[in-house]
């Protein structure tokens, strides 16, 4: 199979192309249209990833990046520097493609560490490699981590991940652990194909201390397969994990959060069901995006992405890059409209835009 191409959209670069701001507010803040506000910013630092999982990347991963392309080190601080500073951020997360597969990573964590004036930073990985760096990423500033993790049956593992890595995932995990990063939370896609392993992978979470979410899967697979009328919603996986599990809902103190929470056989363990399709949180979405190459995107669905890149590289100050990260975000779209009969699936998929 070829590889497809990044799917990078047009990208608003010209000044003159600056997104309308007519009534946006005159506040500091990152604001749209909707009155929601971002406070949490996910950096993509790379494409490349040590896995394929099919709901994310093709077989033939994603065509690279040029490494003139990507963010250096201390242009990914100068925007998290701005990002807190002026745009009021709260929240720092690393994400990719994988994050593990920049050798630079514990720099740029060291770096925007110094300038994130107590915002948390965190980072998505699929824990590959993760027993090796752990200790020098926690020194470098790293506060908390979330493991992408679908099935603990290796075969099931290979196949979905088109690689034989679990024993280094759970390796991983371990080590994160060990490094004192509990309790730890994994993440899983909701997918047919794993729907049959999911009680078993809640048993194995609650038996070694993980917390675990499962996150409904989106139209963000390169491959193109994800079909509305095929996907696993929530309610079917809680009928599936009700049949080895007792589950009650305790009361939510935060209703707009993304996860809903389950007590598992009386707590306190639980387990957290993400269901972005069938329950989607748009209208408090905080979440503003950087991708690999600099672009500002303000939804996961939103092809409208404006290039802070080339600002950083003209030498642009740091009022002009929060006024056009600002302009980008009050164009945020309501929603992703997956659930709409005209959707349209955005160009880039999941693993170039940084999940
Ligand atoms: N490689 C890292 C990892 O897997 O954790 C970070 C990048 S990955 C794109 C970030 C998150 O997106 C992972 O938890 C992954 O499971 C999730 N993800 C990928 N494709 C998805 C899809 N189509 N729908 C929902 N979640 C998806
Ligand atoms: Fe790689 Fe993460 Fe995408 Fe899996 S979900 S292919 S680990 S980027």
């Amino acid at each position: 199979m070829t590889a497809i191409a990044l799917g990078v959209p047009a990208i608003r670069r010209d000044p003159a192309r600056m997104p309308t701001t007519f009534e946006r507010p005159d506040v500091a803040g990152l604001v749209d249209r909707f009155g929601r506000v971002a406070r949490d910013l996910r950096v993509s630092v790379t494409e490349k990833c040590s896995l394929r999982c099919t709901y994310c990347m093709p077989e033939a991963g994603l065509p690279p990046i040029a490494r003139s392309n990507l963010l250096t080190p201390p242009e990914i601080a100068r925007l998290v520097a701005i990002a807190v500073r002026d745009l009021g951020v709260r929240d720092l997360r690393f994400t990719g493609g994988e994050p593990l597969m920049r050798a630079d990573l514990a720099e740029i964590i060291a770096l925007s560490s110094a300038v994130a004036q107590g915002a948390s930073i965190s980072m998505t990985t699929n824990g590959i490699g993760l027993d090796h760096r752990i200790r020098q990423l926690v020194d470098a500033g790293l506060t908390r981590i979330n493991i992408s993790l679908d099935t603990v049956d290796r075969d099931h593992f290979s196949r979905l991940t088109r690689r034989d890595r679990l024993p280094s995932v759970f390796a991983g995990i371990r080590a994160a652990q060990d490094a004192g990063l509990a309790p730890l939370k994994i993440n899983a896609v909701l997918m047919r194909d794993t729907l049959a392993g999911a009680a078993d992978l809640l048993e194995w979470a609650l038996a070694n201390g993980c917390r675990l979410r499962f996150i409904e899967q989106m139209p963000l697979d390169a491959d193109e397969a994800w079909a509305r009328d095929n996907m696993v919603d929530a309610a079917e996986l809680l009928t599936v994990l009700g049949d080895r599990f007792a589950l009650t809902q305790p009361h939510r103190e935060d209703p707009s959060a993304p996860a809903e929470e389950w007590l598992v056989d009386g707590g306190p363990a639980t387990v957290g069901i993400i269901a972005s399709v069938t329950r989607s949180f748009c209208e408090s979405c905080d979440r503003t995006r950087v991708t690999a190459e600099g672009t500002v995107r303000s939804c996961l669905f939103g092809d409208d992405e404006t290039d802070l890149r080339a600002l950083l590289r003209d030498g642009a100050d740091d009022a002009t890059i929060a006024e056009w990260w600002r302009a980008a975000m009050w164009g945020k779209q309501a929603g992703h409209g997956i659930n709409a009969a005209d959707f349209i699936r955005p160009l880039r998929s999941m693993g170039a835009i940084g999940g």
